[in-house]
């Protein structure tokens, strides 16, 4: 079987497809306040998202995350999940979700085959949660995290990006949230993805680092070699069953050891999260490529992955909002 190596020998078998560009939030690092979403004869159908993880699946990608923009408000998700999810040769199908609406999909979602969620929560204080979405109410939030904890997901973590003088002191609220439910989290810094309005990126850049000093001085962290297959570097801790990560693509560039690429939802391939390099795949999709010829575009794509992003919170290069991304 031909598999996906780039350049670089990094072996590729993680796809991230983003199933939407639009959101039900407005988080202030991610996009900015007005936004211009793609009409709909620019995004790929459910039909040709299936069509794209198929050929991805044949080409040795064992793991697929559907992401978004909030992936949860495109219609015929949990269809889309059921399809994908049966591929011969996925090993696991993952979805990152706000959980606005996870109270009513999570365990359709776990009927559908999705094995693990991610939900991103930045604040436990219902006033912040607002401000930090623009539009959240946090108590869907809440429910919507009960709901993943009671459906048959094999494990549900919880994302937080932190952001100096925003939130970097619910840092250990966070942790004891995720602690006293028994679930994962992971903090991320914050990339400097698409222009923003609330804030300049320099002024809240938090560095995974003293995240983990201002975790130590409550909770005793041991460093573990687990991965799911992510950026994430895990620390379990003492006295309970949560593992912590910390994904850190300013501070400790995990990009030697990449091994995915993203779609995004008007197929673009976009081999770096942090360079422009991509091939669209909507073009010859619709001029009725056969799946040999998709599998050979996707081959010849990686070959231009590059090797490594640089990120500068205080120059914005990528104008591409994470929403847009997949992230
Ligand atoms: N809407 C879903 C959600 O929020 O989980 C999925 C898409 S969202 C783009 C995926 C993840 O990217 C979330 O955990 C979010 O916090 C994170 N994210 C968005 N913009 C980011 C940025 N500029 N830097 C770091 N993480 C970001
Ligand atoms: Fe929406 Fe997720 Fe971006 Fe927030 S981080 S605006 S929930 S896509």
């Amino acid at each position: 079987m031909t598999t996906l190596v780039d350049p670089f020998g990094r072996q590729i078998n993680y796809l991230r497809l983003s199933v939407t560009d639009r959101c039900n939030l407005r988080c202030t690092y991610c996009m900015a306040e007005e936004m211009e979403f793609l009409p709909k004869s620019s995004v790929l159908s459910l039909e040709e998202m299936q069509r794209i993880a198929s050929a991805f699946v044949n080409l040795g990608v064992t793991k697929i995350r559907l992401t978004g923009g909030e992936p949860l408000i495109r219609q015929g998700i949990v269809e889309l999940s059921s399809s994908i999810s049966a591929l011969d040769g996925l090993k696991e199908l993952t979805l990152t979700t706000n959980a606005v609406l996870l109270e009513k999909f999570a365990q359709p979602l776990a009927n559908a085959g999705v094995k693990r969620v991610n939900i991103s929560i930045d604040s436990l204080k219902p006033d912040r949660f607002k401000k930090l979405t623009r539009l959240g109410e946090l108590d869907q939030v809440l429910s919507g995290i009960e709901a993943a904890r009671n459906a048959d997901f094999q494990a549900v973590k919880l994302n937080a990006v932190i952001l100096s003088g925003q939130n970097d002191d619910e840092v250990i609220d966070l942790a004891n949230f995720a602690i006293e439910r028994d679930l994962d989290i992971s903090y991320i810094e914050e990339m400097p993805l698409g222009n923003i309005s609330s804030h300049k990126r320099e002024d809240t850049q938090h560095q995974s680092l003293d995240i983990r000093k201002t975790l130590a001085e409550h909770l005793e962290l041991t460093a573990s070699a687990e991965t799911t297959g992510g950026p994430s570097r895990y620390f379990r801790v003492t006295g309970s069953n949560t593992k912590i990560g910390f994904i850190s693509p300013l501070s400790d560039n995990f990009c030697s050891s990449c091994n995915r690429v993203r779609l995004t939802t008007e197929g673009r391939l976009l081999l770096c999260l942090g360079n422009e390099h991509s091939v669209d795949l909507r073009a010859p999709l619709r001029d009725g490529v056969d799946d040999a010829e998709l599998q050979d575009i996707i081959v010849q794509a990686i070959g231009i992955k590059p090797e490594r992003h640089y990120f500068d919170p205080e120059d914005t290069q990528i104008l591409r909002f994470m929403s847009a991304t997949g992230g």
